[in-house]
């Protein structure tokens, strides 16, 4: 166990320009009542992070970013349960807040809680989720423990996996259907991981021959390369003329989103998992929307139930996430880490304290 002092202080990764990463020194926070303080071990570098790394997304700066955790339950604020959250214990939290009283979180959607911004975590001088650093602390409702060992790295990414499981939720497939996955990055494999283990036929729409045969291997079972065949055409042969009852698009392209919704069987529903760069108008026809009955939802953030899903399946041992872990960097590399997320052809990129 770690003893923190008061007037400890931790190192922090901050995004301060374009390009740029630096270590700063910052007081490590003490949990106030009804808090956990995490020794963080390990976060993942999301895309959001990148983008602001790359100065495509502007925020404040410097950003101290990272939501995608694992580590260790150091210490506990007062009315913290030690036999629920035991000193000691690894765990992953749900980063962004769920404020139990707003209507969004009281009809069961936490993903729209209107106090989801939660961006000064780290104290009001400093801007971000605040999980590129070796400590954060959270309200003891936003930490999951872990009973089985498992690398940090690999439940680093409990937080995608719960977003994923989110998006899987908000289609609604039932065993048999046919699923797209537009996309064959860490988002796109981890829906077809999950979608292969419920018993639904997957679907790859993935021009990177590479990415193709990973998804392959972990036992996707059509493949399309959208650069050398019309991918709407090849789902219409693939599920006899019919469309798909499920596609989602991982990609940040419009145009391929909009293509993603003509694959659709009607009545079947369309997931908006990832946001769209630039953000550019798509064209729907009304009366298409209106004779097929699809269903055009999105997927941002995991609920507080695919969180728990998640932790349930990475904690069985009933997926195993840790070929999509493509490098791991210490704290002091974390330019490089940067750099290494960004070249393109990564799954993630790990930051280890
Ligand atoms: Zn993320
Ligand atoms: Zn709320």
């Amino acid at each position: 166990m770690i003893k923190v002092q008061m007037n400890e202080c931790m190192k922090a990764v901050a995004i301060t320009g374009e390009r740029r990463v630096e270590i700063l020194s910052m007081r490590i926070p003490r949990p106030k009542p009804n808090e956990v303080l995490i020794n963080i071990r390990a976060c993942a570098l999301c895309t959001w992070e990148q983008r602001v790394f790359k100065g495509e997304k502007k925020t404040p700066l410097p950003l101290i970013g990272g939501h995608e955790i694992a580590g260790q339950i150091v210490a506990l604020g007062e009315d913290v349960d030690p036999q629920q959250f035991p000193v000691g214990a690894a765990v992953a939290p749900r980063i962004i807040k769920a404020c139990q009283s707003c209507s969004f979180c009281r009809r069961g959607n936490p993903t729209q809680c209107i106090q989801l911004n939660t961006f000064h975590l780290n104290g009001p001088d400093v801007y971000g989720m605040g999980g590129f650093a070796e400590y954060i602390c959270l309200e003891s409702s936003a930490v999951w423990c872990f009973n089985r060992s498992l690398p940090f790295e690999e439940m680093a990414l409990t937080e995608p996996l719960a977003c994923v499981l989110h998006s899987i939720y908000q289609a609604k497939p039932l065993f048999g259907d046919d699923a797209v996955v537009i996309g064959g990055g860490i988002m796109g494999q981890l829906h077809l991981m999950c979608l292969n283990k419920m018993g639904v036929r997957t679907i790859l729409s993935e021009p990177d021959k590479k990415r193709r045969d990973f998804a392959l291997s972990r036992g996707c079972k059509y493949l399309i390369d959208p650069s050398s065949e019309d991918a709407v055409e090849a789902v219409k042969k693939i599920t006899g003329g019919r469309g798909a009852q499920a596609v989602f698009n991982t990609t940040a392209i419009a145009s391929v989103g909009e293509e993603g919704m003509r694959m659709l069987e009607n009545t079947g529903r369309y997931v908006a998992f990832s946001s769209i760069h630039p953000d550019l108008p798509i064209s729907l026809n009304p009366n298409w929307l209106h004779s097929s009955e699809v269903v055009l939802t999105g997927a941002v953030n995991p609920s507080i139930q695919s969180f728990e899903q998640a932790v349930n399946l990475l904690d069985k041992g009933w997926l195993d996430l840790k070929d999509l872990i493509t490098d791991t960097y210490p704290v002091d590399k974390a330019q490089q880490a940067f750099e290494r997320a960004i070249a393109g052809d990564a799954y993630r990129v790990v930051i280890t304290f």
